[in-house]
Parts: C-alpha cells; sequence; structure tokens
C-alpha cells in the first residue's frame, strides 16, 4: 500500500475540482497546502526497553479555528498520511458546515500489539508533546478518534490536557469522542456509521437517479459488503440493517471474508466476533478464499470502512459493486477512480459520507463549552406542551388516547434525539447540496468532485470575508 499515493489522490481530486470554481490561483493553492505540520519522536519504555514512538499532528487549515482531527494509531501512518487526511478533514467539515479547519493526528504503532497499559503511555506522552507545541486546545485543535483509537484514548488525552491545564474552565472541550460519563456526547460512537446510514438514504431516496444506476429507489433489499468491522463498518452495518432493511451479504476483515447470500445478522456477527475473536465459522457463512475477494462481488453497495487505498488500478476492473460508499477515508484511489466513473459505478465520497463523526464532534465541542446536557432546559416544557395538546383534542373529542400513545405523542427530546436529529438534518442537506451542484453544472461527472466544488466555494467565501484575498 503505497501512502504517498493517497495524498496525490487527493491532490488530484482537489485539483479536478478546482478547475470547475473559477477562484483565483493564489487562493486555490492557499486552501490546498497543508497550513502547519508537526513531527514529534519521543521515547516509550516499554518491558525493559526504550521504544522510539513517530508521531505526527497536522493542522490543515487555519482559516477557521479551532483545528479538527482525529487521532490514527497504525504502523501505516506516515507524513504524507496524516497530511491527506488532515486535508480531507478541513473539506468534510465545510461539507457538512461545521465551521473548523481540518487537522489530523497519527502515531506509527501497531495498537493491536500492545496492551491497555503501554497504549495509555504512549497516548499520555503524545499528549504531551501537543501541549507543549500548542496543538491542542479547545480553541485551538481539538482532536478525536479515528482508525485504531476510541473514547477510552481520548479520555486519557483529556485527563493529560487537564492535569497541565489546572482550572482551564473548557478543558473538556480539549477532544472529543470522549466517554459519555467524562464530558462525551450521547450517539458520538455511532455518529460516523449513523451518518453513512443517512447519506446512503438520502442517495437512494432519488428514485430517478437510481433507475439510472438500474436499481429501485429505498435501501430496503439492497445488498451490501463490508470490509472492516470496527467503529464505522459495524455501526455501518447494524444500523443500515434495522433501521434501512439492507441485506448483508459479506464482511471483510483482517482475519479473512465470510459470504452468506441470505444476509446475516449484524448484531450476532458482532458477538460471534467478540466471543471467537473472528469472523470466520460464523453459522451460515462460508469462508472465502481472500479477505479482498470480498471486495469483488457483486452487490448493491459495497462499503470499504478500513483504510484507504483498498481499490486501485489493480482491483478497479473487477468491482460488481453498483455503489461504493465511501466509510474509511480515501479507500478508492484517484486512478481506480477514473476506471470505476468510466464503468458507471457510483461513488459516495468520503469528504460527505463519513462526516457524521465530526458533526456528532462538533456538538459535544458546543455541549462542553456550554457545560450543559442538550435538551435539559427544554425536555420538560415540551413534554407539557404535547401533553396540554393532546388533553385539549381529547376534550375536544370526548375519546381517550391510550396511555402508551400518549407517552410517545408527549416525550420531549433527550440529548440521544437532539444528537440523532442534528446529525440526520445535517447529512440530508449536505447530500442535496452535492446533488444540486452535480446537476446544474453538467461539466460535473462524478459526487465526489461535486463535493468538493461546494466545500471549495464555502471556504474561499470564508477567505475572501477575511480581506486577505480581495
Ligand atoms: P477501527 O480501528 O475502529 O476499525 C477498523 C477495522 O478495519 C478494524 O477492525 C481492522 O481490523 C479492520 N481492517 C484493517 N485492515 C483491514 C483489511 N485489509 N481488510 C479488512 N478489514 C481490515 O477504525 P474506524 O474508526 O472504524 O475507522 C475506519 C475508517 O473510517 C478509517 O479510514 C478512518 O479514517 C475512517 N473514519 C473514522 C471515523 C471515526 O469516527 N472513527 C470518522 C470518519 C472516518
Amino acid at each position: 500500500m503505497s501512502q504517498i499515493n493517497f495524498l496525490d489522490s487527493v491532490i488530484s481530486n482537489f485539483d479536478r475540482a478546482a478547475s470547475h470554481t473559477g477562484l483565483p490561483k493564489g487562493l486555490l493553492e492557499q486552501i490546498k497546502l497543508c497550513n502547519a505540520v508537526y513531527q514529534v519522536r519521543f521515547p516509550v519504555k516499554i518491558g525493559k526497553q526504550y521504544h522510539v514512538i513517530e508521531a505526527y499532528r497536522v493542522q490543515h487549515s487555519h482559516h477557521r479555528l479551532p483545528t479538527k482531527g482525529g487521532i490514527r494509531y497504525s504502523s501505516h501512518v506516515n507524513q504524507e498520511e496524516v497530511m491527506a487526511l488532515a486535508t480531507l478533514m478541513t473539506f468534510k467539515c465545510a461539507i457538512v458546515d461545521v465551521p473548523f479547519g481540518g487537522a489530523k493526528g497519527g502515531v506509527k504503532i501497531n495498537p493491536w500489539k500492545y496492551d491497555p497499559e503501554i497504549l495509555q503511555k504512549i497516548t499520555r506522552r503524545y499528549t504531551m508533546e501537543l501541549i507543549r507545541k500548542n496543538f491542542i486546545g479547545p480553541g485551538v485543535d481539538v482532536p478525536a478518534p479515528d482508525y485504531g483509537t476510541g473514547s477510552r484514548e481520548m479520555a486519557w488525552i483529556l485527563d493529560t490536557y487537564t492535569t497541565f491545564k489546572n482550572g482551564e474552565i473548557d478543558a473538556a472541550a480539549c477532544v472529543t469522542g470522549k466517554p459519555v460519563n467524562q464530558n462525551g456526547i450521547r450517539g458520538r460512537t455511532e455518529a460516523t456509521g449513523r451518518g453513512v446510514y443517512y447519506g446512503l438514504r438520502s442517495m437512494f431516496s432519488y428514485k430517478k437517479d437510481m433507475e439510472k444506476l438500474g436499481m429501485t429507489d429505498g435501501l430496503a433489499g439492497k445488498t451490501m459488503v463490508i470490509q472492516g468491522l470496527g467503529n464505522v463498518g459495524s455501526y455501518t452495518g447494524t444500523i443500515c440493517q434495522a433501521e434501512g432493511g439492507v441485506k448483508i451479504i459479506a464482511v471483510s476483515e483482517r482475519e479473512g471474508a465470510i459470504y452468506s447470500e441470505n444476509g446475516m445478522d449484524m448484531n450476532k456477527l458482532l458477538k460471534y466476533r467478540k466471543d471467537t475473536g473472528s469472523i470466520i465459522g460464523f453459522p451460515g457463512s462460508k469462508k472465502m478464499e481472500t479477505r479482498e475477494a470480498a471486495l469483488e462481488l457483486e452487490c448493491d453497495i459495497l462499503v470499504p470502512a478500513a483504510l484507504e487505498n483498498q481499490i486501485t488500478v489493480k482491483n478497479a476492473k473487477k468491482i460488481k459493486a453498483k455503489v461504493i460508499a465511501e466509510a474509511a477515508n480515501g479507500p478508492v484511489s484517484s486512478r481506480a477512480e477514473t476506471i470505476l466513473n468510466k464503468r458507471g459505478v457510483v461513488i459516495l465520497p468520503d469528504m460527505y459520507l463519513n462526516a457524521g463523526g465530526v458533526t456528532v464532534s462538533y456538538f459535544e465541542w458546543l455541549k462542553n463549552l456550554s457545560h450543559m446536557r442538550f435538551g435539559r432546559m427544554e425536555k420538560r416544557f415540551d413534554h407539557n406542551t404535547y401533553l396540554n395538546l393532546v388533553n385539549m383534542v381529547e376534550r375536544q373529542t370526548g375519546k381517550t388516547i391510550g396511555q402508551k400513545e400518549k407517552n410517545i405523542l408527549t416525550r420531549g427530546a433527550e440529548e440521544i434525539d437532539l444528537v440523532r436529529s442534528g446529525l440526520e438534518e445535517t447529512m440530508v442537506n449536505a447530500y442535496d447540496q452535492i446533488r444540486e451542484t452535480k446537476n446544474r453544472k453538467k461539466k460535473i461527472e462524478d459526487l465526489r468532485t461535486a463535493a468538493f466544488v461546494v466545500s471549495l466555494n464555502k471556504i474561499a467565501s470564508d477567505y475572501l470575508s477575511l480581506g486577505i484575498f480581495p
């Protein structure tokens, strides 16, 4: 897997979109390039030996602050990869109207190799390095989970930050994706997968678009293949199945791939993997020859949810999916995309489709700054208002509404309801903006270019309003 290709792919996608905007060259250069790259090496004692850990934090764009983006733990991490991911973050934030610049962090370790004690040491030391260079803070740069990290690592980051910034009143907003009982927000863990579901549902709601792809509208009954059952892949699968009625016919993980023509119950599969450590042998499924073979299956929707560069010139011609839903960042190389576009395969691009994570991270950051749970002020007021209405209907009609229905009708929104509603609104709106741009500009042939154009125009307008580029 060549990581340099990933940055090249992002830049080449940017350049393609830039040619449709008519924006000044200097402004486009400013928007394209990473503003700050921090590379650090620090020692950590593991057992009796010291290991030198290589780590990065890249802030792609300071046009809006704080900058925002996840932290990745992977043995593939390198500077170009982190730069590519940080660049994508800027466009991702713009597309979903999250008022942040893009950033990304990376630590070059295999997180599955170390026990939690060592991971904690590495995470705390990395955080200290970020604090030292002012690369973290509620108004500066706010990390979140990404590949190989989760709420546990975010809790360690917060704890380290508050240790050094004692008394900083908004300290909890220095990182998002924290556990709910440590200043996190309900719905953050599922957010990226849930966003993928809302994105797919939006796309499949347009009957004419679907007819062009030889499909009916709606997600129900559509076949899906998922690569990667981590945070993003597992929630994408469970939510698309439970709420969209999608049929998951194959899954690929590090240990291999499995297939079942009749579909697999995602919750049961996740439990099976948790209990046995593998997806192989899941009742009712067949093991495939290689884990890559799953990507080449005939299906309606292929969901790469692992790492970048999974679909390249090597396998692009063999892909039989009608839609590729980029839950991961950069899973399709730009050269592979050219081949897929010619073959009529539609790609729902990463910078839009996996933006649910950063959207709910934004809600968490706002919650931390307001020091109050969403829904606390209005829940009871809404409940009483609805109850008055229902009681009035009962009085006017002389009929009684059953207690169960009454409870449903009069419920005030909890934090989770508001988070999901905000996320749904965001994903539906953003898809419509992308689709409208693609349909309006006849020369734009694919959704990725349209998504880039939407974001580029928003970012350019920010720069122009700052008066930097008159
Ligand atoms: P994760 O670490 O939770 O899960 C990744 C999974 O992919 C792991 O289970 C791993 O075993 C599996 N995997 C690795 N290589 C594989 C391969 N070759 N074939 C099949 N499976 C493989 O990571 P995640 O947070 O789910 O992130 C996955 C992707 O989604 C990344 O590209 C990440 O940048 C992107 N993303 C994550 C978030 C988030 O909120 N976590 C948000 C936006 C985008």
